[in-house]
């Protein structure tokens, strides 16, 4: 078993039953031994869009880092039939952040998150479920990297998710 953090994402929809479904389903493939509050964060890249809501789970797993992979590929594909059209954008988005001390950098997947280190919607979440663990990489606690962003007024944290 390895203790794996999550980032979930969601922008579309019934966000908070999105985050609902989504740790329903990670109970299929683990033990959830933690989770974050849930936050609010403003979109990055396509601005043009509904701000998101993240939250960082801790996941004990014995599922491989491309068994995971394909797992939550296969549950964000599975919820977002659900309740989007066909094609439509995904209404959730799971994101391996930390798996263990594993460090891997391939086409299909890299270990930890390539991004990680620079989204303050995906920090903050994980510094309340994994603040004093050392990035393996940067070596670096979450806590440390999150200080290092420039403050964002457009991350705000709403609470446990209900
Ligand atoms: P996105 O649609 O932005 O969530 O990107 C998903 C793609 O990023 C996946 O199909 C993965 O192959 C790739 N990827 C690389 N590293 C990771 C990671 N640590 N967690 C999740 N997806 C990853």
């Amino acid at each position: 078993m390895t203790l794996v953090h999550l980032g979930l994402g969601t922008n579309l929809g019934d966000r908070p039953a999105n985050l609902r479904a989504a740790l329903a389903a990670l109970a299929a493939i683990g033990t959830v031994t933690a989770r974050s509050d849930v936050w609010e964060t403003a979109p990055l890249y396509v601005t043009d869009q509904p701000a998101f809501l993240n939250m960082a789970v801790a996941l004990e797993t014995g599922l491989a880092p491309l068994e995971l992979l394909a797992s939550l590929k296969a549950m964000e594909d599975e919820l977002g039939r659900v309740a989007s059209v066909r094609y439509g954008p995904r209404l959730i988005d799971l994101d391996i952040l930390l798996y263990g001390d594993v460090v891997m950098e391939g086409e299909i997947l890299t270990l930890p998150h390539a991004r990680l280190h620079e989204r303050h919607f995906a920090l903050a979440p994980l510094a309340e479920v994994a603040g004093a663990v050392r990035h393996p990489v940067l070596a670096v606690t979450i806590a440390g990297l999150l200080e290092r962003l420039p403050e964002a007024d457009d991350v705000r944290r709403l609470g446990p998710l209900a």
